[in-house]
């Protein structure tokens, strides 16, 4: 299957947005990124797909907003950083999407959430709702209550875990590379693109993960984690480059490459468990 199949065979899609990918390198919001990206969701909208989106970056827009926090360490200080990004993030979402009269919704969540069959629930039907009416889920973890017994710790495993309470289709992670490489590509020249991975075991054996980049919290090992959970319920996941040009709409048009986890029978899953059932 190519990426471009998977998104054509999709209704429900959540997308993942890194730090790197939403924020320049001094900080500060990448305001072209949003207006594009909102234009290619409106696109898809049109088309009759479905999207949540997992948007990180609370806590560098927080920082790019009171820079004179970038010192501060204590814990309290980043929870409070991530409360004053929050709201700047979403407003930025807001404005992006005003233009095509598209409203978006926050939810915060945190580990709890998705361990206890009550709030699933009701997370599940805001959800629906939502989506039902064409309002955009805008989605973070609680960043500001969640400390380390109840933190997911990075939106990898966040946009995975929405995936499967949602039963999405389809999860596409944007990040600052291009997929999983054979390699490190900022270090070596020889590493490859992986396309398509269907054994995410045999990955891990053949591929050697480097460590977290600048803003954000996961790196390499936690997308491999997501596209775990996410494979093994079913739904395919989609690693792509957030700062390639227009990536959402090429990805669609099959002109942007990445790398696509499938498992070999999906659709058999799916049918067998009803794709709700494992985080
Ligand atoms: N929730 C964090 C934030 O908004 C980001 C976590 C991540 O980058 O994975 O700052």
């Amino acid at each position: 299957m190519t990426i471009k199949e998977a998104i054509d065979g999709a209704r429900k899609i959540v997308l993942k947005i890194g730090s790197n990918t939403l924020v320049h390198s001094d900080g500060s919001i990448n305001t072209e990124f949003l207006t594009r990206f909102a234009d290619d969701c409106a696109g898809l909208i049109k088309k009759g797909k479905q999207l949540i989106i997992v948007s990180s970056g609370a806590q560098v827009t927080g920082l790019a907003t009171i820079s004179g926090w970038a010192h501060k360490r204590d814990v309290h200080y980043r929870q409070a950083l991530c409360a004053i990004g929050q709201v700047e993030l979403m407003d930025r979402w807001r404005l992006a999407f005003r233009d095509h009269n598209i409203h978006v919704a926050q939810l915060l969540l945190t580990k709890d959430d998705f361990e206890d069959d009550h709030r699933t629930l009701n997370i599940r039907n805001t959800m629906f709702t939502l989506v039902d009416e064409n309002v955009i889920p805008i989605i973070n973890e609680n960043d500001t209550i969640a400390i380390d017994e109840i933190r997911i710790g990075d939106n990898d495993n966040l946009s995975a875990l929405t995936s499967i309470l949602w039963s999405a289709d389809l999860l596409i992670l944007f990040s600052d590379i291009d997929g999983v490489y054979t390699d490190n590509p900022k270090t070596n020249p020889h590493a490859k693109l992986i396309e398509e991975v269907k054994n995410i075991k045999e990955l891990r054996s053949s591929i050697t993960v480097g460590a977290t980049n600048s803003f954000g919290t996961g790196g390499i090992e936690t997308k491999i984690e997501a596209a775990e959970k996410t494979t093994a319920s079913g739904i395919p996941m989609v690693i792509a480059n957030g700062s390639r040009p227009a990536i959402l709409s090429s990805l669609a048009e099959g002109t942007a490459a990445g790398t696509l986890f499938t498992t070999d029978d999906t659709s058999l899953f799916k049918i067998i468990t009803g794709n709700d059932k494992t985080y």
